[in-house]
Order: structure tokens, then sequence, then C-alpha cells
């Protein structure tokens, strides 16, 4: 079975209880689903493994790489539950939130944890219910916190806690994290996302913790991760522009601009970004997006992500095809705008200067655009020149061919790449039959057209690229 990608941005889908048989998971695969993120937030070990093991079934069954992340929780705080389930709030009035776990009222719950107690001072804001009610602390003991309401009419069991502008001195993975990365690693995931990252040592311990068994996706959604951006950056090997969370964290009107900086400096350096949350949210329940939030998946495209995010809609929504298949159309329509074209070429990230590697893979770019070529093609082990590729943002597919299958899944993140599992060439007519023919049966380019190939010579020796060849399709 052959399916063929019109468009280069790629398209991560998260599953859940609407995307649960195999069925429904090879539509999504035909519809342009590239990627999957089990969120490790909700289901038990037994549905993940379940999911995993079908989508690396259709993966057999249709050739066609697919990219699994495991998406950790991360220390989501929570307040305790209440007598009647909820309270009503009003606008001025006193709260406490204490360590008591004795059901909660209309003047006080539990806030189960002290380390927040602790580290908050008087004058900071609480954000409850994804910011939905807002507090400011007024008063502080070492077992409680008194805050004035300042918005809000409604706080439920459970409900999520935010503290925007604090860094707190909690770890961004917590127990349950670590046996839930233990278990994404033996099923085989492909990555891990790391939630609520403050600083870069967060980074440090996880890719610690995961020691080369899968990569890294930093989930950014906290103002203190913005501030270490760049030191983040170095240390993970993809990032996530989390806006669920940092729409909370940060004020909403700020999140158009951090998701620009961040695909910026994301795409200068080679690294994937995923830009998420709330792209299709009324897809959930209809089977056509409103205006605004097609225009917000074609904004992501435009700021120049490599992949773009489906949550609940593909989760746990009515119509997870649809949003699949809306988010195909909207990237299909985006790239083939002139002003896209001019956006991404405004913006060509720099080479790194004297790494052999980096240059020729940006020739190959240079020379793709200046014969017509129809297709790059990259031989590749690490990955990292087809990563080096993508950053440039081609206008055409970029075939990389690597004998690992875990770099080919890595791929299918990275803008315009496509990936394929075939044994290392060992000479040069073989380079060029090989690419040729995968070219061919992937639908590609047509006999004759230009390509323009990089290895590393001698071939067999897993080194860095360079030679640059111009051929044509056989
Ligand atoms: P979540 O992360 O869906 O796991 O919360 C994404 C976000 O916060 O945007
Ligand atoms: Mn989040």
């Amino acid at each position: 079975m052959t399916i063929k990608r019109n468009r280069h941005t790629k398209i991560l889908a998260t599953l859940g209880p609407s995307s649960d048989t195999k069925e429904t998971l090879l539509n999504l695969v035909k519809a342009g689903m590239d990627n999957v993120r089990m969120n490790f937030s909700h289901g038990t070990h037994a549905d993940h493994k379940r999911r995993f093991d079908m989508i690396r079934e259709i993966e057999a069954e249709t050739g066609r790489p697919i990219g699994i992340i495991a998406d950790m929780q991360g220390p989501k705080l929570r307040v305790g539950h209440f007598k009647n389930k909820s309270i009503s709030l009003t606008e001025g009035q006193n709260f406490t939130f204490d360590l008591n776990d004795a059901p909660g009222d209309e003047t006080r719950v539990q806030l189960p944890h002290p380390e927040i107690i602790n580290a908050v001072n008087i004058g900071d804001r609480l954000l409850m219910d994804d910011g939905k009610v807002r507090a400011i602390i007024n008063d502080k003991g070492s077992d409680f916190l008194s805050v004035t309401i300042e918005a809000g009419t409604k706080l439920s069991n459970n409900k999520g806690v935010n503290v925007p502008n604090v860094e707190l001195p909690i770890p961004a993975l917590t127990e349950k994290d670590k046996i839930d990365l233990e278990a994404a690693l033996d099923l085989g995931a492909d990555w891990i996302a790391q939630s609520f990252v403050q600083r870069p040592e967060d980074v440090k311990e996880a890719q610690n913790l995961i020691n080369g068994r899968a990569k890294l996706i930093v989930k950014l959604e906290k103002p203190s991760a913005l501030e270490y951006l760049d030191e983040i950056l170095e240390l993970t090997d993809a990032v996530m522009v989390a806006r669920g969370d940092l729409g909370v964290e940060i004020p909403p009107e700020n999140v158009p601009a951090a998701q620009k900086r961040i695909i910026r400096a994301c795409r200068a350096l080679g690294k994937p970004v995923i830009v998420a949350t709330q792209m299709l949210e009324s897809m959930i329940e209809a089977p056509q997006p409103t205006r605004a939030e097609a225009s917000d998946v074609a904004t992501a495209i435009y700021d120049g992500a490599d992949c773009v995010m489906l949550s609940a809609e593909t989760a746990a929504g009515n119509y997870p095809i649809e949003a699949v298949s809306m988010m195909d159309r909207i990237a299909t329509s985006v790239e083939q705008d002139d002003l896209y074209r001019k956006i991404m070429d405004a913006d060509h990230p720099k080479t790194l200067g004297n790494n052999a590697s980096d240059s020729i893979t940006a020739a190959a770019y240079q020379v793709a655009m200046d014969v017509n070529a129809a297709a790059i093609v990259n031989y590749t082990t690490s990955g990292s020149t087809a990563l080096r590729t993508a950053r440039h943002r081609p206008t055409v597919p970029v075939l990389c061919l690597t004998e690992s299958e875990q770099t080919a899944r890595h791929l299918c993140l990275s803008y315009g790449v496509r990936p394929v599992v075939t044994i290392d060439v060992d000479n040069f007519d073989d380079m060029v039959s090989r690419a040729s023919r995968i070219i061919r049966t992937k639908n590609l380019a047509d006999k004759n057209d230009a390509i323009v190939i990089t290895a590393g010579v001698p071939f067999g020796t897993p080194g860095s690229t360079n030679i640059l060849r111009i051929a044509s399709v056989e």
C-alpha cells in the first residue's frame, strides 16, 4: 500500500478512546497522521500497549514509519476535593488553601503540595481550572495560603492549579512519570515528551533517565522554561509549544509571540518543533473547524513549524479522521502559497561554519533549487543530515535513506522528510539506482527528473556526509 503525502508539514495526533481500533488508526494514517502521541495522563499501560501494537502493525503493513511519542504527565498540581464536589466563589472573597485533607467547603480546601506553599510569596497569583479562577495570595503560613479571589465563580474537585512566574522547587518528573517512562521505553516509544520543564537541570535529568533509549521532546509550558530557552534547546532533541498550559501560565496575548520565537530558534538549530493544543478544538464536536482555528493551524505553518498536533480532536472527539484531513488540507494550501515560500526563504538558517556535513547539506539544498530537482536524497545513519536539510524548509521532498528503523521513526516529525529504511549503499552506481528505485515506488518523482544526493564516502562506514551528487532518476 503506498500512501503519498502532498505536504511537507507533519501531523501528530493524540490517541484515545476515539482512535482505539485498528481500522480507525489506519484511516488516520491514510488521512495524514504521521506520528502518534500516547498521553500518559490518561488511560492504563494496557491501553497504551494495545494502541502501540496496532500502530506497529500498521507501520509494517503500509511500509511507512510512524513516530510514537509517550507524553509524561509531569507535576500537574491539583486542589483536593470538596464536601459537595464544588463550591461557588465571589470576586473579592477570602479563601484558604491548606494541607488538611478533610473535604473542602466555601472557606477552604486542601492544596496537597507543601513545597508550593513554601515557595510562593504574598502578592503571587494562583490560577485554578485552566485560569478560570484567579486568586492573589494575601497571607501565608507554613501550612496554609490565604488568598483573595480575583475572578471566577466556581471551583470543583481536583481542578488543576498553575503558579505562574514562580520557579517551583519541584522536579519535572514525578514518581508516576518515572514508572510511566520505563513502561514507555519498554514498549519501544521513539520519543518521551517531558511536561512542565522549568530549568535546564530538568532536561538533564530526563536525558539521564532515558539514557539514549529514545529521544526527548521538551514541552514548553512554563514561563521559566522560556527564560532558559537557549540552554534547554541545547539539551533537548525537539520541543513542543504546549499552548494549553503555556496560555494559562503566561497571558494568552503573549502566546503568539512566544510561539514565533520558539519556532525560529528551533529551525535555526535544526531541532523539530511541534505546535500543540486547541488547534481544531471545535472539531471535537463538529465536522468543520471555525475560521479562527483554520487560521491558527495555518499560522503555525507560516511561522515555520515542523509539525502540528491534535489533542482531544483525535483522542476523544467525534470527528478524528475529519480533523486530521482538515489539517492535511490546511498544510497543503499554506505550502502552495507564494507568500509562505517568501517567508520561509527570508529566514534561511546560516551554516554552522567549519562543519563539512553542514556545508554539504546547505549546498545540496541550494543546488536542488538551482537545477530544479524533484527531490533531495540524504543517505544517513543518525538522521542528522536530514535534520539539517529540513532546516532549509525545502520545497521538494527530502528522501532520507537509512539503515536504522529508529532514525526513520524519529524523522517522521521533521519537515519534508520522507524516511525509508534500506540497507547501506556500497558504491556510486548503487547510490543512484537505489535512490531512483525508492523514489519511483514512492511516486516522488519521474524517470529522468533531476535529484540531488548526499552521502558519506567511504560507503558503509557511518561518518560525516562529504559528497554531493546531481543525478537523474533511472
Ligand atoms: P497537555 O500538554 O495536553 O499534556 O497538557 C499540551 C499543552 O499543555 O498544551
Ligand atoms: Mn500541558
